[in-house]
């Protein structure tokens, strides 16, 4: 099929963007267009103008200011992949960037593009809810924060207002003890959207004692999701391998997990503990190779 008449716009700023998508309720923002045109093609979405925001040199950047790592929302996710600094910042962030579609997807497909399509598969919202990120949007000549915990309300819902422009998302920087990071996911092809995925950060002591950690699941709900009470059990205390597992799974056994065609609930289930648990256990073991001076 072929996409409905649309009007296009490739506005100079992102004030003329945010002009652009107040002035008309059917305008929608088109950044990589590696979700929009396929759905536009399918005519499952009918955008009446296209505002080209891809083009914004304003809103493609990544730097590290105030103990936070900032990425423009027009950043291809290409550029996220290859980048010294989220390599050696966010390493979280470095170790899902090859996961998310293909080589393909990712040299068109934006950071801000994919936060905003809020799939719940999605690996860039995962390690947003994970990392405590806050995105940062533009409507009508202001700024406006929202907190990742917040963003995602639903498949493809998010709290950003309908006429905002996304502008940038911030993840804060650890800095305490030595860091760790895990990531794993299932899908049915490598890079196709996963089934379930996890995702863990950590930081220990000389020690062993664990000082901080993060844990996400992404796809068992309609949005990523923190295994809070691992966290807490975990945080202050010397990894005890035999715990870990049922502790896990006691903080999904009261997730209302999702059930679809490619995946029953009590199977995403058993497989979010088993990836959470490898997530967190190679974060460990990555934490014991890395100085503090390496994140
Ligand atoms: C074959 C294939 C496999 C894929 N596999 C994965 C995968 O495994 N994991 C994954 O996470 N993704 C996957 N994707 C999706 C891909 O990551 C997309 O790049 C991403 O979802 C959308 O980014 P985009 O820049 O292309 O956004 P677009 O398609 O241009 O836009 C997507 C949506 O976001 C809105 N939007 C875009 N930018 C902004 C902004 N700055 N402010 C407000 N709204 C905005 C648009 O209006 C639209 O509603 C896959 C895509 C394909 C085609």
């Amino acid at each position: 099929m072929k996409a409905a008449p649309f009007e296009y716009s490739r506005p100079a700023d992102i004030d003329e963007a945010c002009a652009l998508l107040g002035g008309d309720e059917g305008a929608r923002i088109i950044a990589g267009g590696q979700t929009l045109v396929p759905m536009m093609a399918m005519r499952l979405s009918r955008p009446t103008r296209l505002i080209d925001v891809s083009r914004i040199s304003a809103l493609s950047y990544i730097r590290e200011e105030d103990g936070h790592l900032a990425i423009g929302a027009a950043t291809r996710q290409c550029v996220v992949e290859n980048d010294p600094i989220v390599a050696t910042r966010m390493p979280l962030l470095a170790a899902v960037m090859p996961w998310i579609g293909h080589a393909a997807t990712r040299a068109r497909g934006t950071v801000g593009g994919s936060l905003a399509n809020a799939d719940p598969a999605a690996e860039l919202a995962l390690v947003a809810v994970t990392l405590d990120a806050t995105l940062t949007y533009r409507e009508a000549g202001r700024n406006g924060d929202i907190p990742a915990s917040e963003f995602f309300i639903g498949p493809t819902i998010t709290a950003l207002p309908m006429a905002a422009c996304l502008m940038e998302v911030r993840f804060p920087i650890w800095r305490d003890g030595h860091i760790g990071v895990g990531f794993h996911e299932v899908s049915a092809r490598r890079s196709d959207f996963a089934f379930v995925s996890a995702a863990a950060q950590v930081t220990v002591d000389e020690d062993g004692i664990c000082r901080r950690i993060a844990i996400g699941v992404g796809a068992v709900t309609d949005v990523p999701i923190r295994l809070e009470r691992v966290e807490q059990e975990l945080s202050g205390n010397r990894p005890d391998a035999a715990r870990l597992r049922p502790a896990i799974e006691g903080a999904l056994a009261d997730v209302d997990v999702t059930a679809d065609l490619h995946a029953s609930a009590p199977y995403r289930r058993r497989v979010a503990a088993t990836l959470a648990l490898r997530a967190i256990t190679d974060a460990l073991a990555s934490a014991k190779q890395r100085g503090p001076d390496a994140c």
